[in-house]
């Protein structure tokens, strides 16, 4: 996809940096504390519009964390996060508009378990956008399509396998027309033979040009599809770069440490 060599390169100031492109996720020295612990310990990154950026790193390290102060599912007590420039802040209103722009999906699918496959990609558009029902069905027939559910759009969440509920929590997201797309450990929960589907999905995004942040575990398609890769560990990114060096030629010992233990 895109060229991510401007990442860490665009200074403190966000909105600009030296090629003019305003980062979609800009992470500005990012703390958060849950009670005395401090589990965001000084937070820079920033995601270029097109990018792949993989979160890797130890449980416990802040990932999902990281990820869930993106979309204010956590809030943050010092440092910056702005999206497309603008930065993200407390008041409800904004709330729901910011997590209309910040797709979200998450290990454990959280579908609604009472609508069917159609009902949860719906659901976002005609509830928080007003998309006319018609419109909407479209639209997310479309969109099941796209993650090859078709055939599913009046199955409900019960009946699906693991791989089918991601998919349709992948189209689901999808419907707002987010302008990123976070993935929390997306295939962790899954049997292993129906991580490669998931996996599929998530490496069509990103060839269409999907900006996304994805925490996983699969190093695989870190290599392959991921711009940028992120090492974090206690809190902070120790180590950020394109694959090949993160995986090849890693320049901290944790780096290494880390990887050893992994692969
Ligand atoms: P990761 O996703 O890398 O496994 P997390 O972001 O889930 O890491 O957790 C980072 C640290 O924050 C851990 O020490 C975890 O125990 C702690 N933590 C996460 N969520 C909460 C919470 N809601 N309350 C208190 N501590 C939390
Ligand atoms: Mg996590």
């Amino acid at each position: 996809t895109a060229t991510s060599g401007t990442s860490g390169t665009t200074g403190t100031t966000g909105t600009t940096g030296t090629t003019g492109t305003t980062p979609v996720i800009d992470i500005l020295g990012l703390h958060k504390w849950f009670g005395d612990t401090h589990v965001l310990r000084g937070v820079d990154l920033q995601v270029m519009p097109s990018d792949v950026v993989v979160l890797i790193g130890a449980s416990g390290s802040g990932k999902s964390t990281l990820l869930r102060c993106v979309n204010r599912l956590e809030t943050h007590d010092e440092g910056e996060i702005r999206i497309s420039g603008e930065p993200v802040r407390g008041d409800e209103r904004y709330i729901n508009a910011l997590r209309a722009r910040v797709g979200m999906v998450f290990q454990h699918f959280h579908l609604f378990p009472h609508m069917t496959a159609l009902g949860n990609v719906m659901e976002g558009p005609t509830q928080v956008r007003g998309m006319p029902a018609a419109q909407a069905t479209d639209m997310a027939l479309g969109l099941l399509d796209r993650v090859g559910l078709a055939d599913k759009a009046d199955a409900y969440p019960a009946t699906l396998s693991g791989g089918q509920k991601q998919r349709v929590a992948i189209a689901r997201a999808l419907a707002m027309q987010p302008d990123v797309m976070l993935f929390d450990e997306p295939t962790s929960a899954l049997d292993p033979e129906l991580v490669g589907e998931v996996l599929a999905v998530m490496r069509g995004l990103a060839g269409e040009g999907t900006t996304m942040m994805v925490v996983t575990h699969e190093m695989g398609f870190a290599r392959e599809v991921a711009d940028m890769v992120a090492y974090m560990d206690e809190g902070a990114i120790v180590e950020m770069g394109p694959p090949a060096q993160i995986f090849d030629e890693p320049a901290m010992e944790r780096t290494r440490r880390f990887l050893g233990q992994i692969l």
